[in-house]
């Protein structure tokens, strides 16, 4: 099913082992808090499916979805929000939940939308991160993994939404920047 995978850069143990210290880092750091936990769909589904059920703090789920319209090899900054939270954010600790923050264009967009609302807090965890292909200036909170500037998939991650249901992380044959 997945033969045409050119290498796997992270496997089930070392993604669980991530997931593991993202939510130990978590758990201390909002210890007494109820933060709301914003999944960016679709990509994030899988890793917040994770990252919850390794959380022993209380805490509301929510999502958000947006899309970012330019050419096919990068996100641009026209960004637009398809789906809306639905939790009152106001005064609240929000936690934004990514699967990979690249240009940082729609994580940007998404935080600036968020603060609209007036949080009390807002915090960026992301399970994978490409510092090299940053367009707009956003460091996140919380990191699973620095990666190359390649086209990854697995864990949520899709291209032509293939691979999503993929335990592991890898590349392409079928290599292309987005
Ligand atoms: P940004 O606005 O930061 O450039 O775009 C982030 C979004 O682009 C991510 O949420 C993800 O949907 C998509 N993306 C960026 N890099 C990759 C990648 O290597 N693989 C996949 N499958 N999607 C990516
Ligand atoms: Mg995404």
């Amino acid at each position: 099913m997945y033969e045409d995978i050119e290498e796997i850069l992270f496997n089930e143990e070392e993604i669980s082992r991530a997931a593991d210290e993202i939510a130990f880092r978590i758990n201390r750091d909002y210890e007494g808090k109820h933060p709301v936990i914003i999944g960016v769909l679709k990509g994030s589904f899988i890793f917040l499916a994770d990252l919850v059920r390794r959380l022993d703090i209380d805490f509301t789920v929510d999502f958000i979805k947006a899309s970012s319209y330019g050419d096919k090899t990068r996100s641009s900054g026209n960004v637009d929000i398809t789906y809306h939270i639905s939790a009152d954010i106001r005064n609240r600790d929000v936690i934004v939940v990514e699967d990979i923050l690249d240009t940082g264009y729609t994580l940007s967009y998404i935080t600036e939308y968020l603060r609209g609302f007036s949080p009390h807090s807002i915090r960026i965890c992301t399970l994978f991160d490409k510092p090299g292909r940053r367009v707009v200036p956003i460091k996140p909170d919380y990191t699973g993994f620095v990666t190359d500037d390649l086209f990854i998939v697995g864990y949520g991650l899709d291209y032509n939404e293939k691979y999503r249901g993929m335990p592991c992380v890898g590349v392409p044959k079928t290599q292309s920047k987005k």
